[in-house]
This record gives structure tokens, sequence and C-alpha cells, in this order.
């Protein structure tokens, strides 16, 4: 490109330095308007071509000067290009001024904006952070990062990048199920409801707290008579019909075995207790179906208590409940038994 710039320039200038000299020489031709009639006049096909020389060489010289993308940005304008991130540049006022393929995709009305032109919704875009996004009849998580561009010290821009982690956070939301709950009862594991009820009762200290023990009546002889895999849907059941019964603020977990466990917020003793006698008749009268046998099951529940206004402490009513379970075995078994303090005498 440089040997034709240059050969370019040498010609046009051997040519105008002979166009000088013609018009020195000549001077009073030209001035008195008898270019045409002196002796040295090249003829109108030399002035063209001269002309064509300058103005070739003009062009070449523009487009020299406006050198196209080094590699480099190039590279960077590709990689941008095809990323599978959304990639929206800003001006300081969040007006739409470029944005790559995976950004006109994902928002299909950037197709129609000019640069400066403003985003409709742009608020979306205006907070980094986790952003929801319906995109092809499918929900999708994206994580907003802004990076402001700086000219001169001053905020000149900004560079929104939508980084797609719906697979990451289903991944997370499997992680933390599978650390949380209980694979067969599909209730809090035991870790998970103690850590649970202890954030509870340390956040809301100025209620009440019920805790109920379960502990299902005669479920070796389940296993027994109908195999462990009976016994297994059976203990599903139970757990479907446990949270049934307790949602909202209440927390349900598996104890262990088939030991179940329940912190209800907010009930006066002889509101837990009733609760509890409810969820005996509840489970007594809802039978289970495996294969072709009904199995119907009762439960016996132990009730401990903390009243509002104290410090609630869960291995205290866990002690309460476990008593009081004691005593409803004993009893007979279906029924829940809710503890009593033992009298003080004075
Ligand atoms: P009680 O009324 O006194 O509580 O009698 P029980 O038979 O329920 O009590 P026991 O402690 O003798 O038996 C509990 C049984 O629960 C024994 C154990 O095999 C069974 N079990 C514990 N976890 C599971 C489980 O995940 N699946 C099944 N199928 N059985 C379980
Ligand atoms: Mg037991
Ligand atoms: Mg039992």
């Amino acid at each position: 490109m440089s040997f034709f710039v240059r050969l370019f320039t040498t010609a046009t200038s051997v040519h105008a330095y002979r166009l000088s000299r013609l018009f020195f020489t000549h001077r009073e031709n030209i001035s008195n308007d008898l270019t045409l009639g002196s002796p040295a006049y090249p003829g109108v096909l030399y002035y063209f071509t001269v002309a064509i020389f300058f103005l070739t060489a003009v062009l070449i010289y523009r487009r020299w000067n406006q050198r196209p993308l080094s590699v480099e940005a190039l590279a960077r304008a590709q990689v941008v290009e095809d990323m599978k991130d959304a990639f929206i540049v800003c001006d300081s006022r969040f007006r739409f001024l470029d944005a790559n393929q995976s950004a006109r995709l994902l928002f299909p009305e950037l197709n129609d904006l000019r640069p400066g032109e403003a985003i409709k919704d742009d608020e979306k875009l205006k907070k980094s952070g986790e952003l929801q996004v319906q995109s092809g009849g499918r929900r999708r998580v994206y994580e907003v990062t802004h990076t402001h561009i700086r000219r001169e010290g001053r905020g000149s821009g900004v560079c929104i990048i939508l980084h797609d982690i719906t697979e990451r956070e289903k991944l997370l939301k499997q992680l933390y199920i599978q650390a949380a709950f209980d694979s067969l009862m599909n209730i809090y594991n035991r870790g998970a409801f103690f850590r649970l009820s202890a954030l509870l009762v340390e956040e809301e200290k100025g209620c009440s707290y019920a805790l109920l023990m379960i502990d299902v009546d005669y479920f070796k002889t389940v296993n027994d008579t109908y195999g462990h895999q009976c016994g297994d849907a059976v203990l599903k059941a139970l757990g479907r019909i446990l949270k049934e019964s307790f949602g909202g603020e209440n927390i349900v977990g598996r104890y262990g075995g088939e030991e179940m466990i329940a912190l209800l917020k907010g009930f006066s003793p002889s509101q837990a207790h009733a609760a509890a006698e409810m969820l005996c008749k509840n489970i007594e009268n809802t039978p289970v179906f495996y294969r072709n046998c009904i199995i119907r099951t009762t439960v016996s529940i132990g009730v401990g208590h903390s009243p509002a206004g104290q410090e609630h402490l869960l291995q205290d009513m866990l002690l309460q409940a476990d008593q009081a379970l004691y005593l409803a075995k004993s009893q007979g078994r279906n029924q829940a038994c809710l503890h009593q303090a033992e009298e003080v005498s004075v």
C-alpha cells in the first residue's frame, strides 16, 4: 500500500512541478487569457491527467489516514460481537449506544433503537445484580454487571454485561435441596431444621413457640408386615401430611428414623395441643395405598412450649416434647400430650 502512495505522490509532485514552471514561464499569457494560444500549452488531456493524479493522491492520502482497525481492535470487536454474554453500551444517562448480537436477541427492541435513543424499560438494566428475563418462553436468570467508562476523568458511558447464570442457579438450588431436605420425606433434615429454627426464635423473640415430637406408632410392624419399601411410602405420605398441616412460618423436619419434629410459631400451649390432636386424627384418617395394600398408621405426639417474652431455648422445648411423647406412648399411643410444667412447692 505504501508503495502505491509513494508512487502517486511522486508522480503528482513531478507534474505539479511541471505545471508550476509552465505557469511562471507563461504568466503573461495566463494573465491575458491567452493560455490557449501559448506555444507551451500542453493540452486539455494533460491538465485532466494531472487533476486525476491530484485527486487520486488526495483520496489515497485520506484513506491512508483513516487506517482500518488494527488486528487487536478487530479481535476485540469480534469477540464482543460473538460472545454469549449480552453486551450493551449506553451513555452516562443510560441511552442506547451499541449492543452485541446476544443482547439484540435477548432484547429485540434494541434492534429498533438508534444511538442516543432511550431504552424502553431501562430500569432493569440500571441495577447490577440478578435479573430475571423471559426469553423464548423460558425464564432465564442473568447476572448484570456495570463497567463505567471514564474519559478524561469524567464518566462518559457504561458497559452493561448480562451473564446467563440460569444453570448455575439451578445447580445451587439442587445443592441446597440436597443439603437441607430429607430425600424420602421431602421435609427439612435434622440439621437444617435446627439451623432454621434457631434463626427463627432468635429473630422473632416476641412470640410464643411450641415444639412437637411426632413418632409413628408400631412402625416396625409396618416394615415387618409389608416390607421396608412400603414403610418408605408411609413415611413419604406422612411428610406430605405434615407439610400440609403446618405451612407458613412453621418449620417441619425429620428428626431421624420414623420420628418427625415441628416448630410452631405463635401457638399457645392449648393451641399447640389442639393442633397436635388434629394431626393425630388426620393421620389416622388418611390411609396409605401401596401396591394392593391399604396401610393405616397412627402417631403419638409430645408437645413442648416456650411462652412469649422469654428466651426460647430449643433444647429445653425438645426435652419437654420428648417427655410428653413418652407419656403419649405410655397412655396408649395415637394421641398428643402437652408437657406440664412441674409445680414448684414453696
Ligand atoms: P413405637 O410405637 O414404640 O414407636 O414402635 P415402633 O415400632 O415405631 O418403634 P421402633 O423404634 O421399635 O421401630 C422403629 C422402626 O422404624 C425401626 C426402623 O427400621 C424403622 N425405620 C426407621 N427409619 C426408617 C426408614 O427410613 N424407612 C423404613 N422403611 N423404616 C424405617
Ligand atoms: Mg421412634
Ligand atoms: Mg415409633
